[in-house]
């Protein structure tokens, strides 16, 4: 059976939901920051809008309300998309990547991301946000949000919960105490590969052997609750990266083997 399909991705749902876990949002998260068996269940929706619709629709029918983010650039912002997820229950974030739009002029790239989370608001009321990583970009979106130390800035406009956004995963989020699984690369181990969608602790984990490569290797460590599958998980998917159709999965597999090639050559010539 072929994997990232719109069924490997009902069959990982089921395992979660099967081993006892309680799914929700990142907003319903952090809202009550439940204990235990919880899975945070974000999407990035980098390209593809329709194939987000297609998860949400899987995730509905079995009574789950995950997170979906936003892109404003036309890949991603398809207004009949956003309203059709937005009325199967989900929550809507934004993806921003203003730091690239604007070519890292803060006073400018804080004054788009005002403009267009106004925009996203007009479709659901935004109140968690989440970077767009963009590898081959020298500005890491979350600078936004820090001074000229590295420090999170407290009040003020570049602080984003002055906008009533109460998380940012890569800020919001402890990960000693929630496990990060991410499909980047189309493989649930990309995280080698991966430029910015990883985490400081992932070095640990790997130490531990919490390392899977497929959903169904994932399924498996689920169903038998071994560490870390005893506790909280975030999980982040590219609903573009999934579908049944053989034509454009062949072609997302082989664009992102050539990605994670490429992203493997930069990370060791250490340019980014
Ligand atoms: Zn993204």
């Amino acid at each position: 059976m072929r994997d990232f399909t719109l069924s490997s991705y009902k069959n990982l749902l089921h395992s979660f939901l099967q081993a006892g876990y309680k799914i929700t949002s990142f907003e319903q998260y952090l809202d009550s920051r439940p204990v235990g068996k919880v899975l945070v269940l974000r999407h990035d929706v980098d390209l593809r809008p329709y194939n987000s619709v297609a998860t949400a629709e899987i995730e509905h029918s079995l009574g789950i309300t995950a997170s979906y983010y936003f892109r404003i650039v036309k890949a991603s912002n398809v207004p009949d998309a956003i309203r059709r997820i937005v009325s199967l229950g989900h929550e809507i974030g934004y993806h921003y990547e203003d730091m690239a739009i604007c070519n890292g002029d803060k006073v400018k790239a804080i004054s788009n991301f005002e403009a267009n989370l106004e925009y996203f608001r007009s479709f659901y009321p935004v109140r968690t946000i989440c970077m767009h990583g963009v590898p081959t970009n020298r500005y890491d979106g979350r600078d936004l949000w820090r001074d000229s130390n590295g420090y999170k800035n407290q009040g003020g406009r570049y602080d984003y919960r002055s906008y009533g956004i109460i998380g940012e995963p890569y800020f919001g989020i402890n990960f000693n105490s929630v496990f990060y699984l991410t499909d980047t690369g189309c493989r649930w181990d990309g995280f080698r590969v991966s430029l910015r969608d990883k985490v400081p602790q992932q070095d640990e984990w790997v130490r531990k052997g919490w390392v899977y490569h497929s959903s169904w290797d994932i399924a498996r460590a689920v169903k038998a609750a071994e560490p870390p599958f005893d506790g909280a998980v975030m999980m982040t998917t590219h609903p573009q990266r999934w579908t049944d159709q053989s034509l454009p999965w062949l072609k997302e597999q082989s664009v992102q083997r050539v990605k994670n090639i490429i992203k493997r050559a930069m990370i060791w010539a250490g340019g980014l």
